[in-house]
């Protein structure tokens, strides 16, 4: 039969294909082909809910603790489930014969679309389509459609769709498998099904209603019920039509009112021609792309889908409700690290949204801003000052890291990080900065950011000891970024953040010391700002005479391991003789340390610096956390090791579209999708924020022709078109007349609404032009 939905798969650029089944993969293609929209996130699962199916659906911010040892992000009913029989047996990709099979994620429509034929124990075929959608303008619906043609014979089909509640979160090492919710209710109203479910410990109300319709031929049917049959002939078909709304509450003990708003949600949706509801929600999806996308020219075979393909997974978590969530480390596409957020959201993702849709940067920092009480409630509770961050978080704000995990050899073993990588707490101030320097936003600043800024700077100010013999400040007993050494003093990384941020704060004081009302608010003495001051002059770190930083104190002293074997992705392998737990006694370096200082301070660190440490760090760092890959990727341009720049970028780019780290099945890591995007834009399209300034010196991959992609800066959007020789730039500003940018590192006063061509070559004069 042909494919009904062909007008959605017929542009490759935009499109992930799954050919074929795959018993293997199909976790991982749940993830990879999840849908989603900020607030809901669905994994992409097959409707008939096949053995070994992971269902998940995922409301943003939503987390329970019940009877587990931290807070998990729910898993909740499944409303896509959608199951047919025939004669007793099932129609399914495991149960029956499968003759031909694809599945198609549209990237650019946020469409899911399938054709499966299936032939069943006597042979006879049967032509299975569907599509479906987590609506884009209604952020409470979804869609689904499905078509179903027997191709040999005629036939009665059990229908069974319905909401299955019986759907729990994935154990976790050796945790059972868990229900963080229980059904309140649940019927048929109005023809249509609802339920709803509470939370068990934060007792959220979860209100679903869901309803389906189907056309045999021009008849148009609204099912009464969720089990029926239904008779077809030989190659009839029958067309399903099924729409959900999905809708949380805070906990009420008469949850009719609540019932009442779903549904007024749901029916204006299950009212709908299905037509305008997609047409609606593709309309969304193509003005987010129309700032969104990145276009490579004469990129090798599959990465233009494969940035896609990243941008789409950024684009289907954005959170969109002020600071009520934030983004997991795994997105709303599975359970890792069971939703909680990480340093990966403000370090590695937070820049694309900072770039092209500010007021999704701004729910992230809302997120932690909002929180800030419990961030000094764990301050105060650590002896320290003003405010300190989880290291892993949930809805809260309070700590959420498990006192055990896997460990890289899959042995279990304890956690320290939520004691010790203290480095979250500065990297949250460094995010709230860049938001400022890109927006101006005045009015966000005083609402939340100064106080949050100057609450962090207290924070450091309390945590440093003072070593009289050294006459210098010390932070001891961090994890920084590369986890495999714990409990170590100075690590640079943590210090020269901490530094930043105590220079950071004093320099806004200067903003805010004549708003009296502010300061009251702040309770913010100049004396305590000198301090800060006098503190990040004397916080050190250890340069070595080749200008090679010590990660931290007695590195240098470790046993130095020769990494001589790769994987087959060009990733060093650890010698079988290491074990995991002997990995702090060696040299070796999990992920970006010092290269990840380098790259966040790239202003306040020479070329020569950079050079020296890429050159020394890189053939100790085994990057066995997927945040490792972008940032050497990152540096790599800047040092001009641009052969490896593309090998670290394609690692970062294929992450999960290639299951590089083989958990892709646990949920997409956002760290290396935000990570691969900043690859591009400010490696290998070289835009740096230099002193407060735009700088745009490309430096590309010689396959690439060419970068076309969008910037917003300064409230301007600024559309770029770059190779390694032009540069093409038009901003765009009813308010301004120029702005001042560094064009391959000449700053130029760049005229607003005109369209601008600059040569390297007419503005380079010596290769030195770095800073
Ligand atoms: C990394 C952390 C990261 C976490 C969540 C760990 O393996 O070492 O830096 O925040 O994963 O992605």
């Amino acid at each position: 039969m042909k494919d009904l939905y062909s007008r959605y798969t017929n542009d490759d650029l935009w499109l992930i294909k799954e050919i074929g089944f795959s018993r293997e993969l199909q976790g991982v293609r749940e993830a990879q082909m999840a849908l989603g929209n900020g607030y809901l996130g669905m994994r992409g699962i097959y409707e008939e809910i096949p053995y070994n199916c992971k269902p998940g659906t995922y409301i943003a911010g939503i987390y329970d603790k019940m009877s587990a040892q931290v807070s998990e992000i729910v898993n909740f009913p499944n409303p896509v489930n959608f199951k047919f029989t025939i004669e007793g047996e099932k129609l399914g990709v495991v149960a029956m014969d499968i003759v031909e099979h694809r599945r198609i994620l549209n990237l650019k429509k946020a469409l899911l679309v399938r054709h499966t034929v299936f032939k069943d124990t006597k042979g006879r075929l049967y032509d299975y389509q569907s599509l479906r959608f987590v609506s884009y303008r209604n952020k409470n619906i979804g869609v689904m459609q499905i078509v179903l043609t027997p191709l040999s014979s005629e036939g009665v089909f059990d229908v069974c769709t319905g909401i299955d509640t019986s759907v729990a979160n994935s154990g976790v090492l050796t945790e059972g498998r868990k229900r963080h919710f229980r059904v309140r209710e649940l019927g048929q109203e109005k023809k249509c099904g609802y339920l709803v479910v509470e939370t068990l410990e934060k007792k959220y109300n979860i209100v679903y209603w869901a309803g389906f319709y189907y056309r045999l031929g021009r008849k148009k049917i609204v099912a009464k019920d969720n089990i029926f049959h239904l008779r077809l002939k030989k190659n009839q078909s029958v067309v399903f039509t099924k729409i959900f709304c999905i809708k949380h509450f805070p906990y009420k003990e008469d949850h009719t009112a609540q019932k009442e708003i779903t549904f007024n949600i749901f029916s204006k949706a299950f009212r709908s021609d299905f037509n305008s509801l997609i047409e609606e929600h593709i309309e969304g999806w193509k003005r987010l792309w129309k700032k969104a996308d990145i276009i490579i020219e004469e990129a090798e075979a599959d990465v233009q889908q494969n940035i896609r393909f990243n941008i789409y997974h950024l684009l289907i978590c954005a959170p969109c409700d002020n600071g009520f969530s934030s983004i997991g480390a795994r997105t709303l596409s599975g359970e890792g690290y069971r939703g909680h957020v990480f340093w990966d959201t403000e370090i590695f993702v937070f820049p694309f949204y900072l770039y092209n849709f500010p007021q999704i940067a701004r729910n992230i920092l809302l997120y932690r801003c909002r929180r800030l009480a419990v961030a000094r409630e764990i301050a105060r509770r650590n002896g320290y000052k003003g405010a300190q961050f989880a290291w892993e978080s949930a809805s809260t704000g309070e700590e959420e890291t498990p006192e055990w995990a896997k460990d890289i050899d899959h042995t279990i073993t304890k956690i320290y990080t939520h004691k010790m990588e203290h480095h979250i707490t500065a990297d949250i101030a460094y995010a709230i900065y860049r938001y400022y320097l890109a927006t101006e936003d005045r009015k966000f600043m005083k609402e939340w950011g100064y106080e949050v800024i100057f609450e962090i700077a207290r924070f450091w100010a309390s945590r440093v000891s003072y070593n009289k013999y050294k006459k210098k400040y010390e932070i001891n007993h961090v994890i920084g970024p590369d986890e495999f050494h714990i409990d170590v003093n100075n690590n640079a990384f943590t210090n020269m953040m901490a530094k930043w941020s105590l220079i950071v704060a004093a320099k806004l004081w200067q903003e805010v010391r004549k708003e009296k009302s502010l300061c009251k608010k702040l309770n913010l003495r100049r004396e305590e700002v000198k301090q800060w001051k006098q503190i990040a002059a004397k916080i050190a770190i250890n340069i070595s005479r080749r200008n090679v930083i010590e990660q931290f104190d007695g590195y240098f002293k470790l046993k130095r391991i020769t990494l001589n074997k790769t994987d087959e992705h060009g990733l060093p392998l650890i010698p079988s003789s290491i074990k995991a737990k002997d990995l702090g006694k060696t040299q070796l370096v999990k992920q970006a340390d010092v290269v990840m200082l380098l790259y966040l301070l790239s202003d306040v660190f020479h070329k020569r610096t950079k050079e020296a440490n890429y050159n020394f760090y890189l053939p100790r760092t085994v990057h066995k956390s997927s945040l490792s890959a972008a940032i050497y990727a990152c540096m790599a341009c800047e040092v001009r090791d641009l052969h490896r720049a593309y090998n670290f970028f394609n690692i970062a780019l294929r992450t999960d579209i290639s299951n590089l780290y083989g958990n892709t099945h646990q949920g997409i890591h956002v760290a290396s999708i935000g990570g691969s995007w900043q690859a591009i834009i400010f490696g290998f399209a070289g835009v740096k924020i230099k002193r407060g300034k735009l700088f745009i010196t490309p430096y590309m991959p010689h396959r690439w022709k060419k970068i076309v992609f969008n910037f917003l800066w300064k409230k301007c959007p600024i559309k770029l078109e770059v190779t390694n020789e032009v540069i093409k730039i038009k901003i765009s500003s009813s308010q301004i007349k120029s702005m001042e940018v560094g064009i391959f590192d000449k700053v130029i006063s760049v005229k607003t609404n005109r369209v601008y061509t600059f040569k390297r070559s007419d503005l380079v004069t010596k290769e030195e032009s770095y800073y």
